[in-house]
């Protein structure tokens, strides 16, 4: 096929039968978060490379391989946002939004470019839902987070998908840390993978979280975090767990969940399910104390989470969880002859600012193929709109499931009083 009709590798489209699933998710996302007092932001898909790259340090692959990168015209430097975090957190610090009053919450709904080997769940271009607070040490903050996350997962009905938690402690509790993993590791680095070779001096905590069955063995029995913990960390520690175990949200510490980024600090989590394969990780997030520093900005201490709208939708499916469709027609005025189709333009108009979807025919089909047509859309009521009608000023409305048909009158009062014998045909309605 040429090049003109195919999609790039990795990447996916959302077809129009589809894209109510994704409506359906976003606003949930939208609903919950709004009531966690979130607010949305929106910025640039891309920026300049060095937000991303920042200096050395960076031992992610996501920096290391997968960034798209590339020369302006203007000769710069860009990237296609591999993740949400830096460029929303960029945008805090150059609107300085911290005069506005501490904490900031904000979630975002991003696309992310990151040049991987395309597989079930992992694509080059995919979504990601996230919240981001930004200036709070507070442990209150982290639990809160995290519920949110919760939050939405329980209203996606997503039942088998359980939360993995940790905390990686602050650079001081991290050096001693990482000066005990590189003594454990360091006795078997002829086992090792190249990866995690090169990184076992620039930053050891990334061997934990390496994906090769053996450097898994491996790390099974090194050093735990936990134990290295500094008093202040291991009581922000235990205080996330307090509120969380306040509100009954169950969780498994996990010794290996490290999230790599340099700028990680105290607590770190996953939602993690076993339904959709390998990529099995459907959120993750925690503090990141040390990042506004890192951009050059003030010490804001912040925490955020980002969820993978790809994989979400895989679990759900895997899941069996039904989305409601709720972009169906409801009334389709199939026409006949030019007195028709103006009344059936103007009736129309009516019956969608009562919040209805209606259609008509648009491409000048004769009555059959209109009705066909309405039967593929699946449209719930049909008018046949003909001589007749437009004469008498009345039409039947018929219900295309059951036959049941209604006469109304084709004036003002029409659009009202259809909606409401949608509302009461509909079986799951209770006054
Ligand atoms: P992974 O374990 O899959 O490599 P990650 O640590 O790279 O995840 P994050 O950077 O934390 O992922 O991104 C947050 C979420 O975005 C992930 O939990 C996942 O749901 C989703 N995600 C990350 N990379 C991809 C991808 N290539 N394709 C689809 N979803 C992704
Ligand atoms: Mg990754």
């Amino acid at each position: 096929m040429a090049l003109i009709t195919k999609k790039i590798k990795g990447t996916e489209d959302v077809l129009p039968k589809q894209s109510y699933r994704w409506q359906f998710i976003e606003q949930i996302m939208r609903e919950e978060s709004k009531s966690y007092g979130f607010k949305e932001i929106r910025t640039p898909v891309f920026e300049h490379t060095e937000l991303f790259a920042r200096g050395v340090g960076q031992t992610t692959d996501v920096v290391q391989k997968e960034m798209y990168t590339f020369d302006t015209k203007g000769g710069e430097s860009v990237t296609l946002r591999p993740e949400g975090t830096a460029g929303a957190a960029r945008a805090v610090l150059e609107h300085s939004l911290d005069n506005e009053g501490l904490p900031i919450k904000a979630s975002y709904f991003v696309s992310c470019y990151r040049y991987e080997k395309p597989q079930a769940g992992r694509l080059r271009e995919f979504h990601q839902f996230g919240l981001e607070v930004y200036g709070t040490q507070s442990p209150v903050a982290d639990a809160e987070l995290i519920c949110a996350a919760q939050s939405i997962l329980d209203r996606l009905g997503l039942e088998q998908v359980r939360l993995e938690l940790n905390s990686i402690g602050c650079p001081e509790c991290r050096a001693k840390y990482n000066r005990a993993l590189r003594d454990y590791f360091g006795a078997y680095r002829d086992r090792l993978c190249e990866t995690c070779l090169s990184r076992l001096e620039k930053n050891p905590m990334r061997l934990l979280d390496c994906k090769s069955p053996e450097d898994k063995k491996i790390a099974e029995n090194a050093p735990k975090i936990i134990d290295y913990l500094c008093e202040d960390c291991e009581n922000h520690f235990s205080e996330v767990k307090k509120y969380l175990d306040a509100v009954g949200i169950k969780y498994t510490v996990n010794p290996t969940i490290v999230r790599g980024l340099d700028y990680y600090t105290k607590t770190v989590f996953e939602f993690v399910t076993d339904l959709i394969g390998a990529q099995g990780t459907v959120c993750g997030g925690g503090r990141y104390d040390g990042l506004m520093d890192e951009l050059g900005g003030k010490h804001i201490p912040s925490l955020g989470f980002a969820m993978g709208l790809e994989r979400l939708l895989m679990v759900m499916d895997a899941q069996g969880v039904e989305i409601p469709d709720n972009d169906v027609c409801s009334l389709y005025i199939a026409t006949m002859g030019d007195a028709a189709k103006v009344k059936a333009f103007s009736l129309l108009r009516q019956v969608r600012e009562c919040g209805l979807i209606a259609e008509t025919d648009v491409v000048g089909r004769g009555l059959r193929a209109q009705m066909k047509y309405a039967d593929k859309i699946g449209a719930r009521f049909s008018v046949v709109l003909g001589d007749n009608e437009i004469e008498q000023n009345r039409a039947k409305v018929k219900n295309m499931e059951t036959g049941e048909q209604i006469e109304l009158d084709l004036d003002d009062s029409f659009a009202d009083k259809f909606s409401v014998h949608v509302l009461t045909s509909d079986k799951s309605f209770e006054f």
